[in-house]
């Protein structure tokens, strides 16, 4: 194609998600020739299937709450109805925009967007549209998928990607899975009417979180009237004329108009050429890479959740952005996956930084500071729902080493936080913060009093 050049180009980047829009839009920046391959809407996964829409839908569902609680002030909100369909198309239409947006940073950064399925034919080589081209690098940025388990019927369920874009609301919903995903549907539903019934195959939801947020989140949907079925699995679903009929192991069986399964996510590693190229894949088909996000292969990286570290948005979009800074800016730069924030957005929203309780134990020994309250907004609303902060401090140096929360604006508060833990804040700095009255937030700088130690031989160290 271009003379001069050993490669058609110097970067070709397999999918237009987060993490391959911002790795590609600053090689290109930086000089690069870049081509960016993607077989569906640009925005990837958040943008079209994903955070974005949940966020959005999320938003519709916590009207219902408003309304209610509206009550509690002097309003009277009589008559509200939702239309689900009004709610999906605004929704589409704001995907549209966005879709145009990141071709747009693209195009503009000079990066060229092809829109089909690249597939690698050798370490410089993707094919595309029956096209080959080149490259001196190839970034694999193709994300994720559902996973969805075998069991008879699992032709009958729908997965998030369906949920965000139904044509109309199930009444009855069960929900199978207990991660970010199956609690912020289940918000999503239970807000806007339907009734919901989340399957957990274990004891608990969320995994993996501290042990005082999925007892206090789990506590408070259930307040909201989402039935926890725990310690169960499904065994079959059939459709009949009346809903589908989902049979657990202990052969009890429910009707449901709807059944999401959302059981984890794969890396889409399988149909792409890498193995075929020689990329080494972990058990879950996840592209294996260095810290500088280079695939057994020298001239292939990977970025994102298709190399299933840390699965989301903003670190694909920081991997991304390092692999650009090192290989097409000549700064190099490696991620810090230390104290990385999240947040799930289920109703009320979880927000955590740092290490949890069970695994600051492990290295540490440990002071905990708890409260839990009533929000104020809930004094008047009459609404029985109840915030939980902990902070998790390491007793030898003091420093905070998480902090946790389940509560209205978890997210927006822990942010804030985030940043006090990268820059290793301690305990007495937190007390040494003086607060913003009066806000939920000003709880994490008021906390005096730990926690006092169940066994006594902890509280000795
Ligand atoms: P998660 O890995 O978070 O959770 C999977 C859930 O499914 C777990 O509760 C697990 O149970 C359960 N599960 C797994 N296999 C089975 C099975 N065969 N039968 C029944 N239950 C099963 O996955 P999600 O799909 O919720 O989300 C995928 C990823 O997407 C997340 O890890 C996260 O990184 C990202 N994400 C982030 C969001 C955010 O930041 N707000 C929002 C949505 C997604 P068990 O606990 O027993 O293992």
């Amino acid at each position: 194609m271009t003379t001069g050049h050993r490669y058609d180009y110097d970067l070709i980047t397999l999918g237009a998600g987060s993490g391959g829009v911002r790795a590609s839009r600053l090689a290109a920046k930086y000089g690069g020739r870049v081509a960016v391959i993607e077989a569906s809407r640009p925005g990837g996964t958040c943008v079209m299937r994903g955070c974005v829409p949940k966020k959005l839908l999320v938003y519709g569902a916590h009207f219902a709450n408003h309304f209610e609680d509206a009550l509690g002030f002097g309003w009277h909100v009589s008559g509200a109805t939702h239309d689900w369909g009004a709610m999906i198309a605004a929704k589409n239409k704001e995907l549209d925009r966005l879709e145009g947006i990141y071709g747009r940073i693209l195009r503009d950064a000079g990066a060229n967007l092809i829109a089909g399925r690249g597939v690698i034919a050798d370490p410089h080589t993707v094919e595309v549209n029956g096209k080959r081209l080149t490259a001196e690098k190839i970034l694999v940025a193709v994300g994720g998928w559902p996973a969805i388990p075998d069991f008879p019927g699992k032709e009958h369920v729908i997965t998030s990607n369906e949920a965000l874009d139904l044509p109309e609301r199930p009444k009855r919903i069960v929900i199978v899975g207990g991660g970010y995903i199956a609690v912020e549907f289940a918000g999503i539903f239970r807000g806007l009417g339907s009734e919901v019934t989340l399957v957990l195959r274990s004891g608990q939801l969320l995994r993996g979180f501290d042990q005082d947020v999925r007892a206090t989140l789990a506590d408070e949907i259930e307040k909201q009237g989402i039935k926890i079925r725990r310690d169960c699995v499904v065994h079959s679903i059939e459709k009949t004329p009346k809903g589908y009929s989902v049979a657990f192991d202990k052969s009890e069986e429910m009707i449901a108009d709807g059944v999401l399964y959302a059981t984890g996510r794969t890396p889409n590693t399988t149909t792409i050429g890498l193995k075929e190229a020689g990329v080494k894949l972990d058990k879950k088909g996840a592209v294996v890479v260095d810290e500088w996000n280079r695939s057994s292969v020298e001239s292939i990286f990977a970025v994102g959740d298709v190399t299933d570290r840390v699965n989301l948005t903003p670190v694909a979009i920081n991997e991304g952005r390092v692999f650009a800074e090192t290989f097409f800016n000549k700064t190099p730069m490696t991620l810090d996956y230390t104290n990385i924030a999240s947040a799930v957005f289920s109703q009320p929203p979880v927000s955590v930084v740092g290490l949890t309780e069970e695994q600051a134990r492990k290295d540490y020994k440990v002071r905990l500071f708890i409260t839990r309250f009533k929000p104020m907004k809930h004094t008047l609303s009459g609404r029985d729902e109840r915030t939980m902060m902990k902070l998790v401090v390491d007793k030898a140096t003091d420093r905070v080493l998480g902090c946790h929360m389940v509560g209205e604006d978890a997210p927006e508060i822990i942010q804030g936080l985030a940043v006090a833990l990268k820059a290793g804040a301690t305990k007495a700095q937190f007390d040494a913060t003086v607060g913003i009255h009066p806000t939920a937030a000003e709880e994490f700088v008021t906390m005096r009093d730990p926690v006092p130690e169940k066994d006594p031989a902890a509280a000795e160290m």
